[in-house]
């Protein structure tokens, strides 16, 4: 693998160009024109690349099956189209004759031949246009939602982009710029009192990507100096408009704009595509990210990286970045360091001296790539762990489908005698998600812990309730608690906070960070089996409960399967049991089994 190209990690690298020389086209005749969608430009830049290497030249397997082919990606899609759909229709009622809806059409080919038709006559078109598929142009492709007049009533002043999404885009607070549903407009719009905006970098990029799709269309409004260019963004809520102004200077992108990033990004993906499609050299090699993850080229740049033994595969990201930079490029090198003597070779930049190593960082990169190489799956970081424990313990695990609800929580009680059933206990709704009757067995989930944790009190004795990686479950605490006020056993906002915020809720997860390097991962399932755990499911994972849960309560139209619906109890009680299993485990003499950092 060559090292003078750029790898793929790093969305903020500046563009790069293709070298001189290098052949135009392939033997087979001229390439395809490239056409990225607003994607690329969040994109793996050595995704892009592969994306775009002629399916010939991949070798025997062909490219990877696409995204769709993870029902977790498909099921969000659908989910996704299904809101757009819900929108359109929203917006159809709002807006009466002030709405028009390009026709749907199979391809974007004829998507965008509909669009045409339909903006060429821009004089007898209402200010708002939904479902519009833009003319490729400038390397690019992509739809908006919905197309909003500049000036209203006036045909020749161009339109502003408007997108749905099916995440948040507001938190609580102040400050977004909204205007209601059914005047989509950024001179509708005036600071909001309850929200202020949650940037999501794909969101604003893709509305850049639009404004400059409709300027090659000649159907932008002229951009002027100072002037706001303006994009919208319909969120999971899908009760407001919130605005975005694409010309103003951002602070945490060195002061450009989201349209300057977006140029920049557009233009080196660009380039990238281009040589992989014209057989140029490569201008992103494989490298680990955390996109890696769930990306379907994995196995490939996996055993790309394999077989020259990249030092990616022990510290991903820019670390790996900052090593090449010093000549380290292999595990093997990594693992032969002596961190007291620093990295090799002079800094690329005598500003930072180690390449920005810190040194506890380097020998536990060193420490890393010892324990890869010797297939050890965990380090000990501290000499032993510790974890709070209890004289009575929760065990909490809850299970959602996407933005649309916790439909599972599971508890496993152990512990001194409170004179309740220890054991596994789920708290479920089997109606589908979103479903009132969540806040049903939320209320049930809360009013046990209440009971429990009074229990406790009245004893006193220490209760300790733990989770692995509380995000998910605090997130759907606190959402339970606002989308539910007022049901049987639901609690108010303070005592969730109150219970967050307290020594009772315990989350294993930086434990088990602070306490161990983890070659292979810090996920659940990558670190109980080192304390012994085995989940009874082969199939084990997020991403297959969502596909189960589907099933199991009919959600796509088929009858409700209960197979699936024990599928999930034993999953949940398995999630439970493996994060008791681990703090035990973290706990006991048998942890000490595991080497020490300085042992390797
Ligand atoms: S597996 Fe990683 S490096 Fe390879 S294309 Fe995907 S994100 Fe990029």
């Amino acid at each position: 693998m060559s090292t003078t190209t750029a790898h793929g990690a790093g969305d903020g690298a500046a563009p790069a160009v293709p070298p001189e020389g290098a052949p135009a086209g392939s033997p087979s005749g001229a390439p395809r024109p490239v056409l990225l969608d607003a994607a690329a430009t969040t994109r793996c830049r050595r995704r892009v690349h592969l994306e775009h290497v002629p399916a010939e030249d991949l070798g025997p397997g062909g490219p990877p099956p696409g995204d769709d082919a993870d029902p977790g990606v498909a099921m969000r899609k659908a989910d996704a189209a299904n809101h757009r759909a819900a929108l359109a229709a929203r917006w159809a009622e709002l807006l009466g004759s002030r709405w028009v809806s390009v026709r749907p059409a199979p391809t974007a080919r004829e998507r965008a031949t509909a669009a045409r038709e339909v903006l060429a006559d821009a004089v007898a078109l209402p200010d708002v246009v939904g479902g519009v598929e833009l003319p490729a142009a400038e390397g690019r492709r992509g739809h908006a939602e919905a197309l909003v007049r500049a000036v209203p009533g006036d045909a020749t002043s161009g339109w502003w982009p408007l997108i749905v999404v099916r995440h948040r885009i507001t938190d609580p607070g102040e400050g977004a710029l909204t205007s209601p549903l059914g005047q989509p407009h950024p001179d509708a719009a005036g600071p909001d009192d309850t929200r202020r905006v949650r940037t999501v970098t794909r969101d604003v990029l893709r509305l850049a990507h639009l404004h400059r799709m409709l300027r090659a269309a000649g159907l932008a409004p002229p951009e002027e100096p100072g002037a706001p260019v303006w994009g919208g963004i319909v969120g999971l809520d899908a009760d407001v408009v919130v605005w975005v102004d694409l010309a103003a200077s951002s602070a945490g992108a060195g002061g450009r704009s989201t349209l300057e990033t977006y140029d920049r990004r557009h233009a080196d993906r660009l380039a990238v595509a281009e040589a992989a499609r014209s057989r140029a050299p490569a201008l992103a090699e494989p490298s680990r990210i955390t996109e890696c993850r769930r990306c379907p080229w994995w196995s490939t740049c996996e055993a790309a990286l394999r077989a020259v033994d990249d030092v990616s595969l022990v510290v991903r990201g820019d670390a790996a970045l900052r090593l090449r930079g010093r000549g380290v490029t292999t595990v093997r090198e990594l693992a032969a360091l002596d961190p007291a003597e620093g990295l090799p070779g002079p800094p690329p930049d005598p500003e930072v001296p180690d390449g920005g190593f810190e040194v506890p960082d380097l020998v536990e990169a060193v420490a890393l790539a010892r324990a890869w190489s010797r297939d050890v799956p965990l380090v000990r970081r501290v000499v032993r762990p510790t974890v709070a424990r209890g004289d009575v313990e929760i065990d909490v695990d809850m299970e959602s489908l996407g933005e649309d609800g916790a439909y599972l929580w599971g508890a496993l009680l152990s512990g001194a005698d409170i004179g309740l059933e220890p054991g596994y206990r789920a708290f479920v709704t089997w109606d589908p998600l979103p479903t009132r009757d969540e806040g049903r067995s939320f209320g049930e989930f809360w009013t046990w812990l209440r009971d429990v944790r009074a229990r406790c009190a009245e004893r006193g004795l220490v209760l300790r309730a733990y989770c692995y990686n509380e995000q998910a479950e605090n997130r759907w605490l606190r959402g339970s608690v606002e989308r539910f006020a007022g049901m049987p056993g639901v609690p108010s906002a303070e005592e969730v906070e109150e219970f967050i915020a307290s020594d009772a809720w315990i989350d294993l997860f930086p434990v088990v960070s602070e306490s161990f390097l983890c070659p292979h991962g810090k996920g659940l399932k990558r670190v109980a089996p080192s304390a012994g755990f085995a989940w009874h499911d082969p199939e084990a994972g997020g991403e297959n409960s969502m596909r189960w849960y589907r099933d199991a309560v009919g959600l796509d139209g088929g009858e409700p399967d209960p197979a699936q619906r024990e599928r999930l109890l034993v999953y949940n009680a398995d999630d439970v049991r493996a994060t008791w299993t681990l703090r035990t485990w973290l706990t006991s003499e048998r942890v000490l089994d595991v080497p020490l950092l300085t042992e390797l």
